[in-house]
């Protein structure tokens, strides 16, 4: 009797914390984003119109989050928007105006491949991991035009977790 009144006591203690967990933020993964062997920043600024962003200021290599658009975010896509980000910082280590300026899908390309890597690598994120976050952008809503569409990006982030070559064959 005092064993089935304590399970019961078990697993009410556990809804609590689970719904406590339900209305907390996912914690994102712990990321090393190393780039020419000095590790970059990874800082929350509230200010951002963006999830993420990578940016080089006075030789500091930073990745700016923002708390309030990576919100409703599963802990592994938000690191994954991290690693992305860690990528641009890896592809290009100054982030040149010229980085910036070129609009193209390849950019982005090379900062997924690079993330979603990371992510398995360091992280050992799963294969199941990878496929939550290549769906997280299945549907482009107001995505920039450097971006691949999001079919295509989806297909790209998974067909890099699987293989080592540039080109994610
Ligand atoms: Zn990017």
């Amino acid at each position: 009797m005092s064993r089935h009144w304590s399970l019961a006591l078990g697993a009410g203690l556990a809804l609590v914390i689970l719904s406590g967990a339900a209305v907390a933020r996912e914690q994102r993964f712990e990321l090393r984003c190393m780039v020419e062997g000095a590790p970059a920043k990874v800082i929350e600024d509230g200010s951002l119109d963006t999830p993420a962003r990578a940016q080089y200021l006075n030789g500091q290599r930073t990745i700016a989050v923002s708390p309030k658009l990576t919100e409703g975010l599963s802990a592994v896509v938000q690191t994954f928007l991290v690693a992305h980000e860690c990528g641009h910082l890896i592809a290009s280590p100054t982030l040149t105006a010229a980085y910036h300026q070129r609009v193209n899908p390849d950019r982005e390309r090379v900062a997924d491949r690079i993330g979603i890597r990371l992510l398995r690598d360091q992280l050992k994120f799963t294969l199941q991991q990878a496929q939550i976050i290549a769906a997280a952008f299945r549907v482009t809503k107001g995505a920039l035009p450097a971006y691949l569409p999001g079919p295509e990006r989806e297909r790209w982030i998974l067909a890099c977790y699987k293989t080592d070559t540039p080109d994610c064959s």
